[in-house]
């Protein structure tokens, strides 16, 4: 199975081709098609898996199609990561997976020059990696608005737990629209977690590997 039969348009391929990327993976196989649709998805998965590439790929491939104009501030696809180093690796990800498309990517976290911030999301942007904390910042200065968000990523939503993000959470969805694509990705489902995808997520397509 190539990443073409998972109906990944052919600028993506060429793009992973250039990595070296010619067969997919089993959380690739089981997402991209899923995603493609429009599906809400719940993803148990470890790192190292190509998790990234499951969301980034097939969520790429909708922006592109909707073709919609970003507005100042304004982003079409967030993905909330817990670390700074998982961010950077995420963004880095999208724009090596995106540059044949002109989608835009910006990365946001804590420790880092607010002001740079602002300015990185000042004209708006397709794609946002985010900590969940300094997101907050951004928002609560209306450096950033998630009113015209698209789809929502939460990565390693049990690390997110673990280092305290919930209140952030629940405060960063609560601004989205409701009409939305959300993806969450976890690496273990105890309750605590199960119960927070049952409030993000809407008849959601769940993907084990
Ligand atoms: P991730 O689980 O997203 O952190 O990805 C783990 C590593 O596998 C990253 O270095 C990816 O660039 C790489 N990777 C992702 N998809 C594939 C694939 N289909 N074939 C080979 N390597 C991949």
């Amino acid at each position: 199975m190539s990443f073409a039969h998972l109906g990944l348009s052919e600028p993506l391929v060429r793009a992973l081709e250039s990595k070296g990327y010619t067969t997919p993976t089993p959380i690739q196989l089981q997402s991209i098609p899923q995603v493609l649709e429009g599906r809400d998805l719940l993803g148990i998965a470890q790192t190292g898996t190509g998790k990234t590439a499951a969301f980034v790929l097939p969520s790429i491939q909708r922006l592109v199609a909707s073709d919609k104009r970003v507005l100042p501030t304004h982003c079409r696809m967030l993905v909330l990561a817990p670390t700074r180093e998982l961010a950077s690796q995420i963004a880095e990800s999208a724009k090596a997976y995106g540059k044949n498309s002109k989608l835009t990517v910006a990365t946001v976290f804590g420790g880092t020059s607010i002001n740079k911030n602002r300015n990185d999301v000042a004209r708006g942007v397709d794609i946002l990696v985010a900590t969940p904390g300094r997101l907050i910042d951004l928002m609560e200065q209306r450096f950033v608005s998630l009113a015209m968000l698209e789809v929502l990523v939460l990565d390693e939503a049990d690390q997110m737990m673990d280092l305290g993000f919930i209140h952030a959470l629940r405060r960063i969805v609560k601004a989205l629209p409701r009409v939305r694509q959300t993806l969450f990705f976890s690496a273990t489902m105890p309750e605590a977690i199960r119960s927070l995808a049952d409030q993000f997520l809407k008849d959601p397509v769940t993907v084990k590997v």
